[in-house]
This record gives structure tokens, sequence and C-alpha cells, in this order.
């Protein structure tokens, strides 16, 4: 068996490298938020695709109102009535305006818009015809409330680049770039799998020296949080057929990772290991992190395998750290996982040398972000994970750190 402690990026490394992005596929637009592009888009069309209207007023001659004031308005003739959506065809001659709406093209002639507000004409109701004449009570500038033809975007520009991790607001810039199919990575497949005599179905009461298997309903949480699509093999049984027809399961489903929880620790896993092992490999390592120091790492028929600590927490802080970022390789994105903070930390925070990943409440006071370690740090206790809201980050070799320092950490 390989058992060398290895340093978090030693063993990140050493995962990362095994993962290549997934297969694309192409799907319309309404099914793309939160998928990853896998094309660079560029634009079709100019944006805005034609010289349009910022407000509802009157497209003018800016020539022509030059003197205008409330007190001296300028009395233009209203030559045409441009609604939203309409193709104008005049062309204005000096003394000319036209009724413009908001996104409503410019006619040829004019080269300002007069709000409504700063004409003797703010009527706005439904249906109310232009007048014969407008007063103009302002002076406009040429270009006032006009948006031009190509302001935001050129077309033949690149907008949106391979790998990124499509927005709600990019999806919205997608449809007016006219993409109604979009070439994506498809989600990654993760299996996941429990293991332990202890454990119990969630709708199950409690039993004497039984508990209920809450990690593989957390991991597939932060698995489908990720972009993966997570298929639940169950709890592996203490026997090795159980575990090789979960693992078969796995193959038949053609998953891109198989993840489980539990049993890393020397022997405690040997039946998995031997499974595995029939058809594939299997290493454990000691990680130089807090919590989850036990590691599993191989593949069963080619399929990479990642085993994560039992312990709810330690399981939840693997994931952060090893899997969080696997995701993302294979679904493509260039975002590795979490953003990292600075945050300064209320109280003296003491640690082992080991890189470590505490629990706390970060909130902001005079604009800086201090954090409070919520709760005692057992990696079993799942509740103050849930009363934090970060990961803070306290690199190995550290020992003490003292109140008021600042830390990296990741908000969770
Ligand atoms: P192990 O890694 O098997 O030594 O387990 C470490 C701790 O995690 C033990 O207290 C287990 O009962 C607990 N544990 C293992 N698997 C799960 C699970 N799926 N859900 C919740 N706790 C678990
Ligand atoms: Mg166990």
């Amino acid at each position: 068996m390989t058992m060398s402690l290895l340093s978090v990026d030693q063993a990140r490394e050493r995962i990362f490298s095994h993962f290549q992005p997934v297969t694309t596929e192409t799907l319309p637009l309404t099914g793309c938020s939160n998928r990853v592009l896998a094309q660079d888009i560029s634009a079709a069309n100019d944006l805005p695709p034609f010289d349009n209207s910022s407000m509802d007023g009157f497209a003018i001659r800016a020539a022509d109102v030059a003197d205008a004031a409330t007190d001296s308005p300028r009395g233009l003739r209203v030559v045409a009535d441009i609604p939203a959506g309409s193709h104008p065809t005049v062309s204005l001659a000096p003394g000319e305006a036209a009724r413009i709406m908001t996104g409503a093209p410019i006619p040829d002639g004019a080269d300002a818009v007069v709000p409504v507000e700063d004409t003797d004409f703010d009527n706005r109701d439904a249906g109310t015809s232009a007048p014969n004449e407008v007063q103009i009570f302002k002076a406009a500038k040429v270009g006032a409330n006009r948006r031009p033809r190509g302001l935001d975007i050129r077309a033949g520009e690149i907008v949106l680049n391979k790998g990124r991790v499509l927005k709600p607001q990019d999806i919205g810039l997608l449809a007016m770039l006219g993409v109604a199919n979009v070439l994506v990575y498809r989600k990654p497949r993760v299996a996941l799998f429990s293991s332990g005599d202890e454990l119990l179905p969630v709708d199950a009461p409690l039993e004497e020296g039984k508990i209920r298997d809450s990690n593989s309903y957390a991991l597939a949480a932060l698995s489908e949080e990720a972009g993966a699509e997570v298929v639940r093999l169950g709890v592996a049984k203490d026997n090795p057929d159980a575990v090789k027809a979960l693992l078969e399961k796995a193959v038949e489903l053609d998953v891109d990772l198989i993840l489980s929880s539990a049993g890393v620790s020397v022997g405690a896993f040997d039946f998995v290991k031997q499974v595995i092992e029939s058809n594939g490999k299997m290493d454990f390592w000691r990680v130089n992190m807090r919590p989850g120091k036990p590691l599993a790492f191989g593949e069963y028929r080619k399929i990479p395998f990642i085993g994560l600590p039992g312990n709810p927490v330690s399981a939840f802080v693997g994931f952060e750290v090893f899997v969080r970022a696997t995701i993302q390789r294979l679904r493509g994105s260039l975002n590795g996982g979490r953003q990292t903070v600075r945050v300064k930390c209320e109280e003296q925070i003491d640690s082992d040398g080991r890189e470590s990943y505490l629990r706390a409440q970060v909130y902001e006071e005079d604009g800086n972000f201090m954090a409070r370690l919520t709760g005692h740090q057992g990696s079993g206790n799942l509740y103050s994970l849930v009363q934090a809201n970060a990961l803070l980050i306290i690199p190995a070799g550290v020992k003490c750190v003292p109140a008021g320092q600042e830390v990296n950490a990741w908000l969770i």
C-alpha cells in the first residue's frame, strides 16, 4: 500500500491531473443556465442593432432647439409618430420633429431626443395620438438620449468565452444575439456511495449504535450545486460482492467520477480496496490537513475514484478542497472553485500546524470582514458547519493566529 504524507497542494495536483473536460452537447438556451460554454460566442449583430431612443419624447435636430428655454420655447412641426417596433421612413427637415417611444428607431435627420418632460406635450396615455406641433422647453446636445447602433457590442466581437459558467445575465445576452442553441459541456455524472455498517437510511427510526447516512445527502447536494448530475448508489455493505455490484452499476451508468465517504483510515476499507484493485487501483493518502487527513484515490475500470473521510465535516471539507475543483475541471469550467476572501480573526486561533479548514461566521464590521469560529470544531459536529458561513484556511506550519490577524476564507 502506498502511504505518503502529502501537502494539500500535492494531493490536489495528483487528483486534478487525472481529469479532462467531458463531452459537449447542444442545448436550447432555456436549458443553459449554470452550464459551461464549450465555444467562444461572437456577436452576430451589433448591439443595439439600430440607433434608438432611450426616452419617450421627440426626435429633433439639436440645432433647431439650441435657443429653447422654458420662457422662450421653440415650436416644431410633428411630422411622424414612431412607436417601438416600427420602421420610420421619414427624414426630418429643419423645424420638424417626430414623436418617439423608448427603443424606437431614430429617424434620419434627427440627431437627438428631447424627453416629453421638456415639452408641452407630456401625455403618455396609451392611444393618445401625436400633436401636430410641439413646444420644446430645453436645448439638447447632439446625441442626447440616443443609443447608437453598436454602442455596447460590435458584430464579430467575442463576448463570452469557452469555459465560462453561464449566469442569468449571460443567458439574456445570448438571447439578444439570437443564439437559440448553445454548445455546452454536458453535466459530469458523479456516483455516490456511503460505507459503514452503522448507517441507516434517512427515513429509518434510530436504533442503538446506528446513525443516519448524512454524507451521501450532503455530498449529493454539493455535487449538484457544483454542476454535476448525481447518481446515488446507496450504502456499501461490508462484503465484496455488494461493493462490486455497486461499482459495476457506476460503470454501467458510465459515470465520470465515483465518490465515497468513510472507511479511508488504514485497514477499514479493505474490502472496497480489494474490489477496486481487482479491476483498477487505489492509493491511501495522508494529507497534511485538518479535518480530513485520510483520503483514498484510485480508479475502477478506468473511472476515477475519490474516497473522502466519514466524519460529516471532514467529508464536506474534503469535497470543498478536492472535489469541487475536480467537478469544475470535468464540466470544462475555467473557474476552479470557491473564491477566497480575506477575513480578520476576532479571537486568537490555535492550530496544530496542519493546513486547517475551520468553521466560522464571517460578518462585516467597519468595512472589514471579521470571523468568529462556530461552536466546537470536532469533525463530527455538522451543526457547527450549519452555523458557519465560511471556512477559514489556516496555512500549514502555522500554530497560532493572533486576534486581529487576517487569513483567507471561503464563503460557503
Ligand atoms: P470512518 O471513516 O468509517 O472511520 O467513519 C468516521 C465517522 O464518520 C464515524 O463516526 C462514522 O460513523 C461517521 N460516518 C461514516 N459514514 C457516514 C455517513 N455516510 N453519514 C454520516 N456519518 C458517517
Ligand atoms: Mg466506518
